[in-house]
């Protein structure tokens, strides 16, 4: 039987990114990924695109994999922010975020979920202690005193010093180990489309509140942006079953004309929206990564930007305790990664759900009270910065990887 020192289920663009920090630090890492590279990497897998914060940005560079990403990754200029009813004009009432106000080039960048896969997968090989084995699924996991058995669905077993889940929202892992969440379906679905427009976008991405739930626009390479239309659940099929020319005119009614005509391009993909927490993050010699420990709302584009956040802590700590000669899979070493990401995923959370059933309704009163919300931000230069430095995930504390030095 083979020996790692890690084994990660789930080689996502949390899996992947962790392994990586955690091979570069010294660790004999294993990621193990139920689906095929070549198929992730389709345009027809994954139409998302990602919003990356500026602290994960600072980390992919970090980790060596931003220059693969660079060219196919769109600076956010500005943010727009209004809230309004589809199909009229916006509420006079906005907030808008520019870059050069906290005197950076972005407050992020957009990147399609497929590139980022690509540039994950560019670096693999230059990393001696990594290896992925995939298409595989880990079948089951046996944790002892000494160490962690995982069995995999071909019949292969491997022991591992400390096993990480980070194989998504519906982690069977986290089930077997007998881990409890919390959560809820929101009753809307996320539709995804990319829309190609006349004028250039000049790296603006909007974020329009319709009672329906957010329209977000979000700028990528090109006269393109990714389209994030929250809908409500029931009238989501209607949508996506359209024709082009019915569809179009859906979008149009949504986008406004500030970019000239535009036109769905591609296919049209849906995600059923939901939110959840763990109770708890780890268990001797397991830990839980990514979605697998919280899914939330794409209201402020930050799932992801939450998951590299604790792949970046959870690589930190493995690397202290080794420094110390402690012992990596022991409960008092992953206690210390629980505490430091859970409460920040909670209020991450917590946050992005207050903020969507806020903004997803048509109850004049609350209306009136948001965009005085938002107005009263927009006025106040502290408040428009403070907003600013969470969408850039630079609040808290940051792992080191955030800060673009070695884990
Ligand atoms: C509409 C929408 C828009 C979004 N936009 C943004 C955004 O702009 N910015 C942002 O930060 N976040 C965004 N998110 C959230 C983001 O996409 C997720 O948080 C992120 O993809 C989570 O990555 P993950 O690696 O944890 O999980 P996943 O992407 O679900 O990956 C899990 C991996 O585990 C593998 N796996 C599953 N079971 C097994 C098994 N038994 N054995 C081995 N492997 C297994 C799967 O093959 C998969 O590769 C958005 C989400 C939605 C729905």
């Amino acid at each position: 039987m083979r020996h790692v020192d890690i084994l990660i289920s789930g080689g996502g663009m949390v899996g992947l990114p962790l392994g990586l920090a955690l091979a570069q630090g010294g660790f004999k890492t294993l990621v193990v990924d139920a689906a095929p590279p070549a198929t992730v990497l389709e345009p027809a897998f994954d139409g998302r695109v990602s919003a990356l914060a500026y602290a994960s940005v600072r980390m992919l560079r970090a980790l060596g994999v931003w220059d693969g990403l660079a060219p196919h990754a769109q600076p956010i200029r500005e943010i727009l922010v209004t809230d309004g009813q589809t199909g009229k004009p916006a509420s006079p009432f906005s907030l808008h975020f520019d870059a050069q106000e906290v005197g950076a080039d972005s407050l992020g960048h957009i990147a399609e979920n497929r590139h980022i896969r690509a540039a994950l997968y560019g670096v693999l090989d230059a990393c001696a202690n990594l290896e992925l084995k995939a298409p595989a699924a880990v079948a089951s996991v046996t944790t002892q005193a000494g160490g962690a058995l995982v069995r995999l669905a071909d019949g292969e077993e491997i022991s591992a010093a400390l096993v990480i889940a980070a194989d998504g929202r519906e982690s069977a892992l986290r089930s077997q180990m007998g881990m409890q969440i919390v959560g809820w379906s929101y009753p809307q679905t996320g539709i995804v489309a990319t829309v190609e427009h006349e004028k250039p976008h000049n790296g603006v991405a909007y974020e329009h509140f319709l009672p329906s739930g957010p329209f977000a626009i979000l700028p990528m390479t090109g006269n393109r942006s990714s389209l994030v239309w929250t809908e409500a659940k029931a009238k989501a099929p209607g949508l996506l079953a359209l024709d082009e020319q019915g569809f179009n005119a859906e979008l149009a009614r949504r986008f406004g004309s500030h970019l000239g005509a535009t036109k769905a391009a591609g296919p049209r993909w849906s995600y059923p929206l939901s939110f959840h927490l763990a109770r708890d993050f780890v268990r001797p010699r397991f830990a839980l990564a990514g979605d697998c420990a919280h899914g939330i709302h794409p209201i402020a584009g930050q799932g992801l930007n939450l998951g590299l956040k604790d792949a970046a802590a959870l690589a930190e700590v493995l690397l202290d305790a080794a420094r110390l000669g402690r012992d990596i899979g022991a409960l008092d070493t992953l206690k210390r990664y629980e505490r430091w990401r859970r409460f920040d995923s909670f209020a991450l959370a917590a946050s992005t759900d207050a903020l969507n059933r806020l903004f997803s309704n048509d109850i004049a009163p609350l209306r009136h009270i948001r965009d005085l919300g938002l107005g009263i931000v927009d006025a106040i230069g502290p408040a428009r910065r403070f907003f600013m430095r969470h969408a850039g995930g630079d609040v808290g504390k940051l792992p080191r990887l955030m800060k673009g030095e070695a884990a």
